[in-house]
């Protein structure tokens, strides 16, 4: 992590202790309100719980500054995703999305865009720069994807695409603002599912748009308090306390990653294993460039689906789920959830838990499904 990441970590679990009064609480108090006081004029302060909630606040200048960007919560990631799509795309626009990415975003935009006159084109992230971005109003990049860990130059995306009078619209969820920045990279959107490691206990839908753009925040802004996509005061608190210990999780997460990778690929019945940070992975050097980490999602291919399953269901430290970024290592086949790759492919996202401990147990589960 650079110095200045480092400096904004440890400031943050500090941002509300520098506004509170004598007697306040240290923790931050959820508000769970509808309506507000509004006797008279009441510009500048709460009034409906639709416009804005004090809880909502404390947990975007949580993701403001750990974007050093201008932040708006959501209620899913999802929510953050429409709401960049909704407020700022209209008829005749054209936009281009990952074809291997996050398969919500294009089912978003086929089902509901296209409906609209926005016409949607789909390339590999691996070869996203190929054929260049003329034509498009908006590019988006998912880099490393999900599931399978392609990379694409997002500097070199965003320059490319600006020539070309596109914005560009990163979705960073794999990565966390800890792992990857993709402000400082050109990049003019961040959207990102904080259901994922920013939250990081599997209990809470949320997500972010972020944007040193003052017109497209503006614009994100009034879709969601026009459309009521808006999220929930207790989700917010959650996201809160969880945004506090998201360097530390992160850190063990792509550290434990970094070293079941490399464990995986020497295992003999692991067919294939992607992981950014293998010096052999075909992502490895754009991820040594302009990620801070290699982060803690590891994909491998077992045999058959069967033995994917057994793989999952037989490994004591292993939650059989989808999502990933919870403090317990879990996994899925993602073939069954309609990602184009083989049955037996296996996301991994790795937890918290001590490694060694940990890769003793896939290793023990590994040992038993066999090649
Ligand atoms: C999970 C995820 C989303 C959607 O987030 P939700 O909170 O489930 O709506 C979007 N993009 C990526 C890359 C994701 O992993």
């Amino acid at each position: 992590m650079t110095q200045s990441m480092k400096s904004r970590a440890a400031s943050l679990v500090h941002l509300r202790g520098r506004t509170l009064e004598p007697g306040d609480p240290v923790p931050l108090p959820l508000v769970s309100a509808a309506t507000f006081h509004t006797p008279g004029d009441s510009t500048g302060v709460h009034q409906y719980g639709r416009f804005s909630n004090p809880t909502w606040d404390a947990v975007e200048e949580m993701l403001t500054h750990l974007e050093d960007a201008r932040s708006l919560a959501f209620p899913s990631g999802m929510a953050a995703i429409a709401a960049v799509m909704f407020a700022l795309l209209k008829t005749g626009d054209r936009i281009l999305l990952p074809a291997d990415g996050y398969h919500t975003t294009r089912i978003l935009a086929d089902r509901f865009l296209t409906k609209l006159g926005i016409s949607i084109d789909t390339r590999p992230t691996a070869t996203f720069l190929d054929g260049g971005f003329e034509g498009y109003q908006l590019v988006f990049v998912e880099s490393p994807s999900n599931p399978n860990l392609d990379i694409c130059d997002i500097a070199a995306v965003a320059a490319a695409a600006h020539a070309a009078g596109a914005i560009v619209v990163v979705d960073n969820t794999t990565m966390t603002p800890y792992g990857q920045r993709p402000l400082e990279l050109g990049a003019d959107i961040v959207v990102a599912a904080d259901t994922k490691a920013p939250n990081g206990h599997s209990d809470a839908l949320f997500g972010h748009v972020a944007s040193r753009d003052e017109e497209i925040m503006a614009a994100v802004h009034d879709w969601r308090t026009m459309s009521g996509s808006i999220p929930s005061p207790f989700d917010a608190w959650l996201v809160h306390r969880g945004l506090e210990t998201l360097e530390v999780r992160f850190d063990r997460m792509c550290s434990s990653a970094e070293t079941i990778a490399r464990r995986l690929k020497q295992h003999p019945a692991v067919q294939m294993v992607r992981y950014p940070g293998l010096e052999d992975d075909p992502s490895h050097n754009l991820a040594r460039a302009q990620m801070e980490r290699f982060g803690f999602l590891v994909s491998l291919v077992l045999a058959t689906a069967d033995k994917a399953e057994d793989f999952i269901n037989g490994c004591p430290l292993m939650q059989a789920a989808t999502s990933f970024g919870s403090v317990h290592t879990s996994a899925e086949r993602r073939n069954k959830r309609g990602d184009a790759v083989a049955p037996g492919f296996v996301r991994i996202a790795v937890g918290c838990e001590p490694v060694e401990k940990l890769w003793a147990a896939i290793e023990a589960s590994l040992d038993r499904v066999g090649g």
